[in-house]
Parts: C-alpha cells; sequence; structure tokens
C-alpha cells in the first residue's frame, strides 16, 4: 500500500477549537496530523492554498497553523506584533471555508517565552499526540535553512517533512531537496518513487521521510504584501478581504 491517500484513518479527528488554544488531545488521536510553522507577517492565499492542497495529497486528518513567536532567524523588524499574526491567521482559518474543518491555529508558540524554535513544537505535539503520524511543513526555501535551525539532526530524526515548491522556482525540487540533505543533513537518504500520487520521499535508516509534495500555489509571499501596503499598492487578491480590513484597522505594514 502506498504511503499517500491510501492508508486507513483511524480515528475521527480532535475537535478543533477554532481561534482557541490547542483543543485536549481527545481519543481516537487523528492519524496523520501537520504542523505548518510561519511567522505569518501577514497570513496569505499562498499558506492557506498550501494548506488545502497538502491536506488533500497526503490525506492528513488535520493540520496545526503554528504562528512563530519570535522567529529566530528573522530580524524583528518589520515584524507584526505576534498577537496580530495570530489574530489574522485565526481570521483567514475562518474565513477559507474549505480548511476550517481540519485546521487548528495553535498559540503554542506564543506561550512559550524566547525564540520560538521548531524543535519545541516538534516535541510539544508528540508528546500531546503520541499516537498520531506527525508531519511538518514547510515550503522549499523554509526548508533549505533547517541546517540552522536548532537541534537540526533531532528534528529530522524525530519528524516527517513534507516539502512544497514555491511558485517561480525553476529547478528540479526533488533534485534541489537531494542535493541538500546529502551535503548539509546526511549522504544516506534514498528517494522512494510515488507514481500514483504524483510525489516522492526520501527515506533514511535513522531520519523520518522527507516527502516532496506536487501541489501548485499562489506566487504571494508576506514580503511582497508588506512592500505593496507600504507602497499604498493594492492586495485584494492576496488574503481574505477580512485579514485586510484587520490589517487596515490596526494600521499594520505602513512603516516597514
Ligand atoms: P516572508 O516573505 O516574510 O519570508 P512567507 O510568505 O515566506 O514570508 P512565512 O510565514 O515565512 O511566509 O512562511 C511559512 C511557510 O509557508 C514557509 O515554509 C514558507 O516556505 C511557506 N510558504 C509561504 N508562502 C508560500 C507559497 N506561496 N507557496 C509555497 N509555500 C509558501
Amino acid at each position: 500500500m502506498g504511503r499517500f491517500g491510501s492508508e486507513k484513518v483511524r480515528g475521527q479527528g480532535i475537535q478543533g477549537v477554532r481561534g482557541s488554544s490547542d483543543p485536549l488531545p481527545l481519543t481516537p488521536h487523528p492519524a496523520k496530523t501537520a504542523l505548518f510553522g510561519g511567522t505569518f507577517n501577514p497570513i496569505h492565499f499562498g499558506h492557506l492554498e498550501a494548506a488545502a492542497q497538502v491536506r488533500k495529497q497526503f490525506a492528513l486528518d488535520r493540520i496545526y497553523l503554528i504562528p512563530s513567536a519570535i522567529p529566530p532567524h528573522k530580524s524583528p523588524r518589520g515584524i507584526a506584533d505576534a498577537q496580530y499574526r495570530l489574530e489574522m491567521t485565526r481570521i483567514a482559518v475562518s474565513e477559507y471555508p474549505i480548511i476550517k474543518d481540519y485546521v487548528t491555529v495553535s498559540d503554542i508558540e506564543l506561550r512559550r517565552s524566547g525564540p520560538s524554535y521548531t524543535i519545541d513544537t516538534v516535541c510539544h505535539f508528540k508528546s500531546v499526540l503520541p499516537e498520531s503520524e506527525l508531519f511538518f511543513i514547510a515550503g522549499l526555501d523554509a526548508f533549505l535553512e533547517t541546517n540552522s535551525w536548532k537541534s537540526c539532526m533531532e528534528l529530522f530524526r524525530k519528524i516527517s517533512f513534507i516539502v512544497m515548491p514555491r511558485a517561480g522556482y525553476a529547478g528540479d525540487i526533488r533534485e534541489t531537496v537531494k542535493t541538500y540533505l546529502h551535503t548539509c543533513i546526511s549522504e544516506g537518504y534514498r528517494f522512494q518513487d510515488e507514481p500514483r500520487s504524483g510525489a516522492g520521499y526520501y527515506i533514511h535508516s535513522e531520519m523520518q521521510p522527507i516527502y516532496i509534495s506536487s501541489v501548485c500555489l499562489p506566487d504571494i509571499s508576506s514580503t511582497e504584501i508588506r512592500r505593496r501596503i507600504k507602497a499604498g499598492q493594492p492586495v485584494r487578491q492576496m488574503m481574505p478581504e477580512p485579514v485586510e480590513n484587520f490589517i487596515k484597522t490596526k494600521g499594520l505594514f505602513n512603516d516597514i
């Protein structure tokens, strides 16, 4: 049986409390749970579509969107208050009908002090969802920086990654990931094809698999949104309208 989409869903999923703290891990646990971390400064349709399409491709039961409180690798200049980014993420999910039943916004990183390290978040979810198969969703740009993340090797031993292409990337994502894994993580990764799903994954004797996603996502970035807002240009097709209204009301990104 293939690893994608064909596995039987064991549970009915957590009763997610949208927009609140993490739900209690009611049993049965969702079989396949993905963590999708980011700065979400601000959240946009690229993130929302990623959640929708990756969920479908990998038959995920639940996705946690996890805004970072203090992103360790980004300059604090230009980053909106974490509470605002959390709020925008909640609004966006509630306004995007195709994902709101299986996406939960987690404030776990805002409840910790200090830099928001992914390894701490992964350890948290592994302890509250011990029976779930856990994945971490990352765009290719973010994935290619994982060797600078805290406890990188431990992270790769603990959790599978789902790596998504970003629009406009002209290279071969499989090759790019392979070169990165062999150069920066370990030479022991080997590719497994998955023709039925249009994806594939890298396996390793000591690490969790690295899945390559074939999703096709809009060419939107938070950087471009911030640039447009500062320049007084429209951002209408880039995020749900209520998020845009929130940005206007709070006066975010005008001077950064
Ligand atoms: P910025 O432009 O400020 O760096 P961003 O648009 O990349 O922000 P983040 O919040 O940093 O957004 O991204 C969180 C995760 O979502 C990262 O893994 C990133 O690669 C991924 N991501 C963001 N936008 C897209 C997109 N349009 N397509 C695919 N992946 C995306």
